[in-house]
C-alpha cells in the first residue's frame, strides 16, 4: 500500500544542509518525491510505504544535522500519485521565498577538519575550509534569502571541483554558501603596520606564526572582527599588549589549541568542557590552575581564566604553528566596538600592531565573542550572548501579536526584534556611551531587521530618558512602550524559562531608572509580563557625583559608612582614603543629589571598605574583585553577617546597615579579607532569599526569578537558591540569556508582546 505525506518542518533549517539529509534520508527509505525551503521552512512531499514515511517523519526530528534545530514536523496525506518520479531537490529560489532563520556562525566541524590536516587533501591548510555543518553564516550574510549572492562571497567565483560540490545533493557541501578552496576562494596576507603586504597564502601563516613566537603583537582577522593576539606565556608580552590597548586590567581571553590544554590551565566540570568545545566555541571563564603557564598579566588578580578553542580554520592552523597559548582579546581600543572592516581595522589596529594576518573575505556584521560562566554545580551561564548564539531565535512565553523592535539598555546593549513566538536578539554591540558604538546600534538594528524578515509595528525601550537608545526610539515614527529597567530584568528570566509569571523577581545590578523616578538596583518586584508592583528594596543611600560614583567606589564606602557608622567613621575612612573627601560628604547633602538602592553600588561600597578597590577601570571590577577574593573560602564557613528590616509604607526595606558596620569592624579587627567577603556574601545571600520568601509567600506565589547583573556573581547566586529552596520556593536563574543589561532587550521584547 502506497501513501503520500506533505511534511511541513519549521524551525533553523534553511542553510543548515536540511534538503540534502531530507534528500538522503528519501532515497535510503526507498521513498519517492521532492523537498523544497518556502517562507516558514522545508515542504517535504514523499510518497511510499506508511512504515517508511513514519520513518522519514521521526528521523526528520531525530537525526537532523547538527546545525538545524527542529521545531515542528506537520504531517498532511495527499493522494498517492503513482509516479516513477525519484526523489528530488527544488530549487529555493525558483520558490522565490525569504529564509526564516539565519543560522549562527559555527566552528570548523570534524570532517572540514580532516581535510584541513591531510596533505593529500585539495583543501590541505585552507583556512577557508567549510562546509554545510560549519562556517560563517551571521557575519557575512548582507541581505535574504540566504545563498551565495547575498554572502560577502559573492565576489568569488567557484571552480569547477567546488561548484560540482555545491550542485550535488549527495554532498556534504551542497549549497554550502561560502564553500571555497585554494583554487578560486580567499586567501591570507600577513601586512606590515602600514598595510604594505609582508608575505601571502601559507608564507603568511608561517611568518605570522613566527612573530607571534617572538612575543609580537598581532591584529588577526577572525570570524566576526579583528583578534588582537600575542603569546599568552610572554609576559613582557602581555604587557606590551596591555600598553598599547590602554586597558589596565580588564581580562584577557586565552585560546588554546585543544582540550587537553585547556584543562592544564583551568579546572574544567563536565558542563565547562562541553561549552568550550560546542560549536558555539564561547569563552569559558573557569577557575585557574595555579603556575600554570600563562602569564599572571593575563587575569590580573583573578581566579578565573576566560578560555577558548579554535573556531576557524584559520584558528587552528595558527595555534598549531605557534604551539602556545595565544591572548586573543578584541580588536579595539579599550571600549570601541571590535574593529571588523580591513581598512578600519588598518586605521584604528595598525598603530597598535607589529603586523597584521588578515584576508580577503570580508565581514559585513562584527560580532564579539560570546561569554559564558562555569558555575558550581556544573552549570553553565552566558554572560554575553554574541558570535555562535545569535541570531538564534528564543520563543516567547506569549506571543506578539504586533512585530516589534526592543531596544534595550545602554550598558552591554543588545537589540531584539520580535514577531509571533519568537524574539531573535542581536549580538553584543557595546556601550552607548560611545559613538562608535551608537552607529553600530543603528547598524545592528537595520541588519537584524533585514534578515529576520521584521517590519516593527512598535518600539520598546527603556525608561531612561536619557539612554541614547531611548532616544533613538522615540525618534522613530513608531507607537512605542517604555518598559521599566528592573522589571525587563525580570521578564528576561521569565522568558528563559518560558514562564508567563506571575513570580516574585528580585532584582539586583548597578542603575536603573525607577518608575518613581529614582535610581533602583536592589528590588523586590511581583512582576509578570504584563505588569510589576515593587514590594521591597535594598535601603537607599545617596548617590554622590553621580557617574564618578560608578568610576570610584570609594564614594560608596564614604556614603555607606556614613549611614551605617555615623559621620566620625566616614571622615575617619575618607580622610584615608582620597583628598576630595570633604567635598563629596558635602555633596551628600545637597537635595540633587540622587540616592539609589542599587546593590551594585553596595558591592562597591564593601570592595572599598576592604582597601581592595576604590577606583575602578572597567564596570563591576570591584564587585568581581570582592567575590573573588573569597573564591578559596568555603561557603559554609563563615556565618552570614546580619541585615535588619523594616517596612516603609506598604514596602519591606531591606537594611545593609548592620552589615556594613559588620564588614568594618572584622576590618579593624584584623579579620582575613577573605573571610570577611565570605560574611558579606553569605549574610547578604541569606537575608535576600529570606525577604524574597516572605514576600512570596504574602502574595502567594512559590516562584522567586533573579535577575540583574548582581547575578552573575555566583557566590551569591549559589547562597540566594540554596536559602529558596530550604523555603520551600522554586528559583529560576539565568542560564541562556544574560542577567546583565545584555538580557534586557530580550526582557523588553517579551514583556511588549504580552501587551494586549
Ligand atoms: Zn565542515
Ligand atoms: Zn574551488
Ligand atoms: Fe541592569
Amino acid at each position: 500500500m502506497t501513501e503520500r505525506r506533505r511534511l511541513r518542518v519549521t524551525g533553523t533549517v534553511q542553510g543548515v544542509g536540511f534538503r540534502p539529509f531530507v534528500y538522503r534520508t528519501a532515497v535510503e527509505l526507498g521513498l519517492v518525491g521532492s523537498v523544497a525551503n518556502d517562507s516558514e521552512g522545508v515542504v517535504v512531499e514523499a510518497e511510499g510505504g506508511p512504515e517508511q514515511l513514519d520513518e522519514l517523519c521521526r528521523r526528520l526530528r531525530d537525526d537532523a544535522p547538527p546545525l538545524a534545530r527542529v521545531e515542528s514536523v506537520e504531517a498532511a496525506a495527499l493522494p498517492a500519485l503513482g509516479l516513477a518520479e525519484g526523489f528530488r531537490i527544488v530549487d529555493s529560489r525558483a520558490a522565490g521565498a525569504p529564509a526564516v532563520a539565519v543560522s549562527v556562525d559555527v566552528a570548523s566541524c570534524p570532517d572540514c577538519l580532516a581535510e584541513l590536516g591531510d596533505p593529500a587533501d585539495r583543501r590541505f591548510e585552507y583556512p577557508f575550509v567549510n562546509c554545510t555543518n560549519c562556517g560563517p553564516r551571521y557575519t557575512i550574510i548582507t541581505a535574504i534569502p540566504y545563498d551565495r549572492g547575498s554572502t560577502t562571497m559573492s565576489g568569488f567565483t567557484m571552480c569547477t571541483a567546488c561548484r560540482s560540490e555545491y550542485e550535488d545533493p549527495a554532498d556534504r557541501r551542497f549549497h554550502a554558501e561560502p564553500n571555497a578552496c585554494p583554487a578560486c576562494g580567499p586567501h591570507l596576507r600577513l601586512l606590515d603596520p602600514t598595510g604594505a603586504v609582508l608575505a601571502e597564502r601559507g608564507d603568511a601563516l608561517d611568518a605570522a606564526g613566527e612573530q607571534l613566537r617572538a612575543g609580537r603583537v598581532l591584529a588577526v582577522k577572525g570570524l566576526g572582527g579583528y583578534h588582537l593576539a600575542v603569546d599568552a606565556t610572554s609576559v613582557a608580552g602581555v604587557a606590551e599588549l596591555r600598553r598599547r590597548k590602554a586597558r589596565d586590567d580588564k581580562p584577557f581571553a586565552v585560546m588554546v589549541a585543544d582540550l587537553d590544554t585547556a584543562r592544564s590551565l583551568c579546572r574544567l566540570s563536565p558542563a565547562a568542557e562541553e561549552a568550550l568545545s560546542s560549536p558555539r566555541r564561547p569563552i569559558v571563564l573557569a577557575p585557574r590552575r595555579h603556575g600554570a603557564g600563562v602569564s599572571e598579566a593575563v587575569a590580573p588578580g583573578l581566579p578565573e581564566l576566560g578560555l577558548m578553542l579554535p573556531y576557524t580554520p584559520l584558528h587552528d592552523l595558527l595555534l598549531a604553528r605557534v604551539a602556545r597559548p595565544l591572548v586573543m582579546t578584541s580588536g579595539n581600543l579599550s571600549d570601541e566596538p571590535i574593529a571588523h572592516q580591513d581598512t578600519d581595522a588598518l586605521v584604528r589596529l595598525g598603530p597598535m600592531v607589529d603586523a597584521m594576518l588578515t584576508h580577503d573575505r570580508d565581514i559585513h556584521i562584527r560580532c564579539d565573542d560570546s561569554v559564558a560562566r562555569a558555575l558550581p554545580g556544573g552549570r553553565v551561564q552566558v554572560l554575553r550572548r554574541s558570535r555562535g548564539y545569535s541570531p538564534e531565535p528564543l520563543a516567547l512565553p506569549l506571543p506578539a501579536r504586533r512585530q516589534l523592535l526592543a531596544v534595550g539598555a545602554e550598558l552591554k546593549s543588545t537589540v531584539a526584534v520580535a514577531k509571533g513566538a519568537s524574539v531573535v536578539a542581536s549580538h553584543h554591540i557595546g556601550d552607548l556611551e560611545h559613538l562608535p558604538a551608537y552607529r553600530s546600534f543603528v547598524q545592528a538594528i537595520d541588519h537584524l531587521c533585514h534578515i529576520a524578515g521584521v517590519h516593527p509595528e512598535l518600539v520598546v525601550h527603556d525608561l531612561h530618558p536619557e539612554y541614547l537608545s531611548t532616544k533613538f526610539a522615540l525618534d522613530l515614527d513608531l507607537p512605542d512602550v517604555a518598559v521599566q529597567h528592573h522589571h525587563a530584568h525580570i521578564a528576561s528570566c521569565l522568558a528563559e524559562h518560558a514562564h508567563a509569571g506571575p513570580v516574585l523577581g528580585v532584582a539586583f545590578d548597578g542603575l536603573g531608572m525607577g518608575a518613581d523616578g529614582t535610581l533602583w538596583g536592589g528590588e523586590f518586584l511581583v512582576a509578570d509580563l504584563a505588569g510589576f508592583r515593587r514590594v521591597g528594596h535594598l535601603r537607599p543611600v545617596p548617590l554622590p557625583g553621580g557617574n564618578r560614583a560608578i568610576r570610584e567606589p570609594w564614594r560608596m564606602g564614604l556614603a555607606w559608612s556614613r549611614l551605617a557608622l555615623g559621620a566620625a567613621e566616614a571622615e575617619r575612612y575618607g580622610a584615608a582614603v582620597d583628598e576630595r573627601w570633604a567635598a563629596v560628604m558635602a555633596l551628600m547633602d545637597r537635595p540633587e543629589t540622587p540616592s539609589t538602592t542599587s546593590a551594585g553600588r553596595l558591592f562597591d561600597a564593601v570592595a572599598a571598605l576592604l582597601g581592595l578597590r576604590s577606583r575602578v577601570t572597567y564596570e563591576a571590577q570591584a564587585a568581581i574583585e570582592l567575590e573573588a577574593c573569597a573564591a578559596g573560602v568555603p561557603l559554609d564557613a563563615v556565618a552570614g553577617y546580619p541585615l535588619a528590616t523594616a517596612t516603609s509604607g506598604d514596602l519591606l526595606v531591606l537594611d545593609p546597615g548592620p552589615l556594613v558596620a559588620r564588614v568594618v569592624a572584622e576590618r579593624d579587627a584584623g579579620t582575613p579579607v577573605p573571610l570577611v567577603s565570605a560574611g558579606f556574601h553569605a549574610g547578604l545571600g541569606r537575608a535576600t532569599a529570606a525577604a524574597a520568601a516572605e514576600l512570596a509567600r504574602a502574595e502567594g506565589l512559590d516562584t522567586v526569578a533573579l535577575s540583574g547583573g548582581v547575578f552573575q556573581n555566583a557566590r551569591l547566586t549559589e547562597i540566594v537558591v540554596a536559602h529558596l529552596r530550604g523555603e520551600g520556593m522554586r528559583a529560576l536563574v539565568h542560564e541562556r540569556v544574560p542577567p546583565n543589561d545584555g538580557g534586557i532587550s530580550i526582557g523588553q521584547a517579551a514583556i511588549a508582546a504580552a501587551h494586549r
